[in-house]
């Protein structure tokens, strides 16, 4: 087991990450920029480092400040959290070089699923069902129309090297495809200096499912389940829960059983999580991140497995604690974005929080690093926390969550905290009856 572990992060993941390793017995090291002097992690931790000023660029994404406070502090394993350098092959790969366990999977499984073209292939290769399109990156106007007219319109583009939702572009009918294919083009070069584009069938009313998947780097793979992250604004996730209310036992059990046996296939080392749009009860893979997610709570809820210790026990060696079959699913489990920002518009709203009143009671749980007199710094994301609500069944948790809402007290700041509130009150959302699509129209209805 490791001695020392360097947590390279801020906000609530780093405090996440840090009581595991409390838990576990393991020696902290935060690092942290000028502008999160006063942060919770920093005041918690064993031991921090200030890495630099604070644009991210300059602290939290700067890899030789990082290896630096390694090897000043003789920490033996970095902690990445998401964002920030946890998808960063290169980084995983010096750390390899200086002898520091990146917990995370290899160098070369993050570059391949970094790479959308490649991930879609291999995902193919291991059996896991994708979305019809084009095998491939796409060369010219002529290979687009005809890989079109293949699969049938409406077809999307999306850039290989996308992210963040970037660099996308529907066409309906074939007038709009070249004009599609061109913008998409040069949106992705601007944005990732690689062109490269392929071209997938657009799904109109999907859902977005996503199964948490782990595996022990030597040929074991498990899955814990799916979440459902459907309610999105700007392709941002505002509200996640397991299970989806769109799958049944015998559903989940198939889609999770084809993603642990890709996993094991794979060799792949520690968290994962594997995304599908889900559509008619057919799932098609989109994408997957090769590390922790923000949503991982409600798994965490349903399971009572804590997924931190999984990734350190795996980075470390020891193999997975729990087998497929140990792996139950009870109840269910709602997690809310809280950002600080303006709950109609969106707009970020930093400042000083002048009081913090969190919930509590059977079944809640809120992580987050921020406390009264608190002030937010403007640099990094606005998400302030996360609320995590479990209930026996879906309708407990509603009931739990609605509770928990009113309890709940941001003052000082603009807060997401009314949005919330509204949903948690509607009837698609009580029926557990959305798409993808449903939180932009809801929010463009400005009820
Ligand atoms: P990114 O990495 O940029 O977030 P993803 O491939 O994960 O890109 O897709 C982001 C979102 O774009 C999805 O959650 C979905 O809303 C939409 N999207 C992507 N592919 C399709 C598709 N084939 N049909 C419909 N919507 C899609």
């Amino acid at each position: 087991m490791f001695q020392k572990i360097l947590i390279a992060n801020r906000g609530e993941i780093a405090l996440r990450v840090l009581r595991a390793c409390k838990e576990l017995g393991i020696q902290t090291v935060v690092v942290h920029s000028t502008a999160d002097s006063d942060a919770m992690h920093v005041r918690l931790a064993d031991e921090s480092v200030c890495i630099g000023p604070p644009p991210s660029r300059e602290s939290y994404l700067n890899i030789h400040q990082i290896v630096a406070a390694c090897e000043i502090t003789g920490a033996d394993a970095v902690h990445p959290g998401y964002g920030f350098l946890s998808e960063n092959a290169k980084f995983a790969d010096i750390l390899a070089a200086h002898n520091i366990t990146f917990i995370g999977p290899s160098g070369d499984h993050i570059r391949i699923m970094g790479d959308k073209i490649e991930a879609k292939r291999t995902a193919k290769r291991l059996g896991i069902p994708v979305v019809p399109g084009s095998d491939g990156a796409i060369s010219d106007d002529k290979e687009a129309r005809r890989v079109a007219a293949e699969i049938g319109y409406p077809v999307i583009i999306k850039a290989s090297a996308g992210g963040g939702g970037r660099g996308m572009k529907v066409a309906h009918t074939e007038a709009d495809l070249e004009v599609a294919l061109q913008t998409a083009k040069s949106e992705a070069g601007a944005a990732f200096g690689d062109d490269a584009v392929y071209i997938e069938k657009y799904l109109e009313k999907p859902r977005h499912i996503e199964v948490q998947v782990f595996g022990d780097g030597a040929g074991r793979g498990v899955h814990f389940g799916e979440r459902d992250c459907s309610l999105q604004r700007r392709h941002q996730k505002v509200w996640e829960e397991a299970n989806s209310p769109a799958l049944n036992a015998e559903e989940r059990s198939r889609i999770g059983g084809i993603c642990a046996k890709a996993i094991a296939d794979l060799g792949y080392s520690g968290a994962g999580t594997i995304e599908f749009l889900y559509e008619n009860g057919e799932f098609y893979f989109i994408e997957m991140n090769t590390r922790l997610q923000v949503e991982h709570p409600v798994t965490e809820a349903i399971t009572g497995i804590d997924l931190v210790h999984e990734q350190i026990r795996v980075a470390s060696g020891g193999g997975l604690s729990v087998r497929q079959e140990d792996i139950k699913f009870n109840g269910h489990a709602i997690e809310c974005r809280i950002n600080a920002e303006d709950p109609r518009t969106f707009t970020p709203s930093p400042g000083t929080i002048t009081h913090f009143h969190t919930p509590g009671g059977l079944g809640i749980r809120v992580d987050s690093g921020v406390y009264s007199g608190y002030k937010i710094p403007p640099y990094y994301d606005s998400l302030i926390g996360k609320l995590i609500v479990h209930g026996r069944n879906r309708v407990e948790c509603m009931m739990r969550l609605r509770r928990a809402l009113d309890e709940f007290v941001v003052d000082g700041i603009k807060t997401t905290l009314p949005l919330f509130r509204d949903l948690v009150g509607n009837p698609d959302i009580a029926n557990g009856d959305y798409d993808i699509h449903w939180l932009e129209k809801y929010l463009a209805k400005g009820e």
